[in-house]
């Protein structure tokens, strides 16, 4: 827990989210401001910058990122028509919460490449 990020504080409930999933590791919540019909976040519970700061020990958790993302995708009803996965890193990618988040985005066309 980093008291001054604001998603370890979501992790924590000191601030609000609609949460669609958690474990021992993962959290997965809406994101508030939805680029897509169906948009959701995957993070881990422990605190990481981002996919640029993640430890080569972290490959476990980092692959269970995905793996969750997979399932949750086919929850939310995604999997026939597919969706994305997004990971933003640093400034020029896009990052502006620097807490590793994995976005899942569905329920419309996607373009290529992104803006
Ligand atoms: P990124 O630009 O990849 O760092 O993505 C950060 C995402 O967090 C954006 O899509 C925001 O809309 C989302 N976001 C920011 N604050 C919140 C919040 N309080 N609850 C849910 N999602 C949020
Ligand atoms: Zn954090």
């Amino acid at each position: 827990m980093t008291s001054d990020c604001l998603f370890c504080r979501i992790i924590a409930g000191e601030i609000p989210s609609t949460s669609v999933y958690q474990d021992d590791d993962v959290f997965a919540f809406r994101d508030i401001n939805p680029a897509a019909p169906t948009h959701v976040l995957v993070i881990p519970k422990a605190h990481i910058n981002g996919i640029s700061e993640a430890d080569d020990s972290q490959q476990a958790l980092l692959g269970k990122l995905m793996i969750r993302a997979k399932h949750i995708a086919k929850e939310l009803g995604l999997a026939e028509d597919g969706y994305r996965l997004v990971i933003n890193n640093g400034e020029q990618g896009g990052q502006t919460v620097y807490h590793l988040h994995l976005h899942i985005l569905g329920g419309r066309n996607m373009t290529w490449p992104p803006g």
